[in-house]
């Protein structure tokens, strides 16, 4: 066993001195290396704060419609039944789900918290990638 995996190991190595080889000779190599795009670079679409939360489905604790909710500062009006509830009173109602500003999935959320907030502090889009946050991690 043992020398069947330096088998394959002396196999990789002497493929990989074969791949690095033309690279090694050629004065452009370094040229070539800075020239692959970094992954890091990548932005992705998304927001941050409180003010910025995406639009969230509650559930009415009156007559069990669901409620949008699209301004974290506006009322929380029920259009089914009269229940009616200020934005403060957003913890205690049940969150069924937060909704993509961008493509309108249902995002997944969470807390990074759960002792300090009653609230969602994040929440990532599957499908577009969009991602909101409660504040910056830093
Ligand atoms: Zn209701
Ligand atoms: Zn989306």
């Amino acid at each position: 066993m043992i020398n069947r995996l330096g088998f394959v190991f002396r196999r990789l190595r002497s493929l990989f001195d074969t791949l690095a080889d033309p690279l090694r000779k050629d004065p452009d190599a370094n040229q070539f290396r800075l020239s692959i795009p970094e992954a890091q670079t990548t932005t992705v679409d998304g927001d941050v704060g409180w003010g910025h939360r995406p639009p969230a489905r509650l559930r009415c604790p009156r007559c069990e419609a669901t409620i949008e909710h699209h301004d974290p500062r506006a009322d929380i009006d029920c259009s089914r039944c009269v229940a009616e509830f200020s934005h403060e009173e957003f913890p205690d109602l049940e969150l069924l789900c937060l909704v993509c500003p961008t493509c309108g999935d249902r995002m997944e959320h969470g807390q990074r918290h759960p002792n300090r907030f009653d609230v969602p502090e994040w929440a990532t889009c599957h499908t577009c990638r969009y991602h909101w946050d409660f504040k910056h991690s830093y």
